[in-house]
């Protein structure tokens, strides 16, 4: 039993000290995630972002193909 609590503290302490820093690259991942990013405004639209607004914001904004906005999206 004592084991066992001393166990769970010492895996509270390394979540602890694993927190910050596997957050920030976890935020850094979610940040790159979410994004879709216009190359040639910058414009960022959600990942969630379907292809045919991404087409329509290409043709309509840069009479530019989807791929020439968004080479990353296109792959
Ligand atoms: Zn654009």
């Amino acid at each position: 039993m004592g084991n066992g609590a001393k166990a769970a503290q010492k895996r509270e302490r390394n979540a602890d000290k694993n927190a910050p820093k596997g957050s920030k690259s976890q935020a850094k991942v979610n940040e790159a995630a979410k994004s879709i990013v216009c190359a040639t405004c910058k414009q960022s639209f959600l990942i969630t972002t379907r292809a045919p607004a991404l087409e329509e914001h290409s043709s309509n904004k840069h009479s530019k193909t989807m791929a020439e906005c968004f080479p990353t999206f296109a792959k």
